[in-house]
């Protein structure tokens, strides 16, 4: 977030404190209460949803052997399921609403998750935020996944690299198509750039929730071809 926009949130924090996404208790963007009720999802395969076991059987999100030559996705980590009210409230807040606190408790629960399940981002790993078009950026003001990874970012040792993925074309939103749509919808809607930054990398794309995984396919695509080694997915839900 650029530090304008950030200093005017924290005056709104302090104007407008903080409400529980899940109950309204004023106080905090998630009180703990209803961080309770939140049910973790262990780690599965990206494409065809079975658990995918890592090291010493706990599952880690890897993509199945036989599942590696339908998608270009190497692991999956997303914590939640979307039908959840509290977690559909979270990033509704923060997208719809733009509560931008919410961004550091989403980050949290990554970070939470990931310790649970002893999963560890391999060594050249950079974080990627899936990145809006840029009309829909500055119609938004912000790209939720962007604040996400910031606030990821913030809390590990993973360095984020906003530049190196871009939206070249200002495509439909995937929730108003069908599943057979969304795929034609999306291809030739990224482009690489600074390609020396992520040749040899293990790039983490980080996006809010996965639906069908077409647009996280096709960046993952255009990042492979650009030369980066693996390709690993975070989403907060799916
Ligand atoms: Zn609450
Ligand atoms: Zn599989």
């Amino acid at each position: 977030m650029n530090p304008l926009l950030r200093a005017k949130n924290e005056i709104l924090d302090l104007l407008f404190p903080p409400i529980c996404a899940g109950c309204g208790k004023e106080g905090e963007f998630f009180c703990n209460l209803c961080k309770k009720t939140l049910i973790q999802v262990p780690p599965k395969c990206f494409a065809c949803g079975k658990l995918s076991p890592g090291t010493k059987r706990i599952p880690q999100g890897r993509t199945c052997t036989s599942c590696r030559a339908h998608t270009p996705i190497y692991a999956f980590i997303s914590p939640f399921l979307y039908r959840q009210e509290p977690v559909r409230e979270l990033i509704h807040n923060l997208k719809y609403l733009r509560v931008y606190g919410i961004s550091r408790v989403l980050a949290k629960l990554l970070i939470n998750y990931l310790s649970r399940f002893k999963i560890r981002f391999p060594k050249n790993s950079i974080l990627v935020p899936l990145p809006l078009h840029s009309r829909r950026e500055r119609t938004r003001g912000f790209n939720q996944s962007r604040l996400i990874a910031e606030s990821l970012a913030e809390s590990s040792d993973i360095q984020i690299y906003n530049n190196v993925l871009i939206r070249t074309e200002n495509t439909r939103p995937q929730i108003e198509l069908r599943a057979e749509e969304r795929r034609a919808n999306i291809i030739g809607a990224f482009a690489a750039i600074f390609p020396e930054k992520i040749r040899d990398k293990t790039v983490i794309l980080l996006d809010d929730v996965k639906t069908t995984g077409s647009t996280l396919e096709e960046a993952a695509h255009v990042l492979k071809s650009a030369g980066a080694k693996k390709i690993w997915a975070i989403t907060i839900a799916h």
